[in-house]
């Protein structure tokens, strides 16, 4: 398929590569940006891949055609991965019209949310109308999914006192929707009970999105109910923000956040390779670690023979 090989150009790390890539995503920019971008979090166990496979058939079935990409930060951090290491959505993964791809297994979280942005722009010039971007609930790697997508969106056990706890408060305020999954059997009670927990929490926070109200939903992703509810807020979503404007506003932000992102990468790359730098770096640390030296001294110590050359 052509798609994955111009993806498999776009992981590459190998320089000239990397030149052909640019190429290729410059000629196919003007074709890149129509789809629904949908960011997916939550702890591992909540119920990320059973929710997406429940959604995305719905939608693949009704035509559109779907892109699952994820961000695993395990896979930066460690060479295990958490999300990588099952089978999962294997009934989606048949669709004729949808496509799963998982993280890159190598580099930085930067590195890695990189390439999903690329692949996911080829994934819009391919034709993909509606883009799900998801990453497991440990850490940083939900700013940068809300970096990349319209829609953002945490899904949550059933049992809220608990999961307050455990879930970072920063990532219920970047959320545009709560969903408590598992809302079936044994847990409709609890899920019940989570869902006016978060709605009461939520009164206390700015909403993600300018001009809209960030609601609470329950559903059971096994047992397929209130899927389609939370499908018909998200394009409810998405007719408002057009319409207002935050949508453009927003996309319009993230190119620039990204250009941003991307010089910090490279001087930083740059930085920590320079010969110079390099060499001092041992002793520098050491003095820091001992209290020798002042923290500010060293980083400029290190700028200063940086710029040097
Ligand atoms: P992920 O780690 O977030 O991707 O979670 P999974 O989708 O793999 O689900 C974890 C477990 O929860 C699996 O055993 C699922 O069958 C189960 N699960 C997922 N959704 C539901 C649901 O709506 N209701 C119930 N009762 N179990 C669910």
């Amino acid at each position: 398929m052509l798609l994955a090989k111009a993806i498999t150009l776009i992981e590459s790390n190998a320089p000239h590569h990397h030149t052909l890539a640019q190429e290729l995503l410059n000629r196919l920019l003007p074709h890149t940006g129509n789809s629904i971008r949908i960011g997916i979090t939550g702890v591992p166990g909540v119920g990320k891949s059973t929710f997406i496979e429940s959604l995305g058939v719905k939608l693949c079935d009704e035509g559109r055609r779907l892109a699952v990409l994820t961000i695993d930060p395990s896979s930066a951090l460690s060479k295990g991965s958490i999300l990588g290491d099952k089978t999962r959505m294997e009934l989606l993964a048949r669709h004729p019209n949808a496509f799963i791809r998982p993280s890159p297994s190598s580099g930085t979280l930067g590195g890695v949310a990189n390439k999903t942005r690329e692949t996911m722009l080829l994934c819009e010039a391919f034709g993909f109308d509606t883009v799900f971007i998801e990453t497991v609930g440990v850490g940083q790697s939900e700013i940068t999914v809300r970096s990349l997508v319209d829609f953002f969106m945490l899904l949550l056990l059933p049992g809220a006192g608990d999961e307050l706890q455990g879930i970072k408060k920063g990532v219920v305020e970047i959320a545009d929707a709560l969903v408590v999954n598992k809302a079936d059997g044994d847990f409709e009670t609890s899920a019940n009970r989570a869902r006016s927990q978060y709605a009461n929490v939520l009164q206390y926070f700015q909403p993600a999105t300018e001009g809209w109200k960030t609601p609470v939903l329950n559903c059971s992703a096994l047992h397929q109910t209130g899927i389609r509810e939370i499908w018909q807020t998200v394009l409810r979503f998405i007719s408002d923000t057009q319409a207002n404007g935050v949508f453009e506003k927003r996309r319009q932000k993230q190119s620039l956040e990204w250009v941003y992102a991307l010089v910090n990468d490279s001087l930083k790359n740059r930085f920590l390779q320079h010969p110079g730098v390099k060499a001092l770096i041992p002793e520098l640390e050491a003095s820091v670690l001992s209290g020798e030296l002042l923290p500010s001294h060293v980083a400029e110590r290190l700028i200063k023979t940086f710029s040097e050359k």
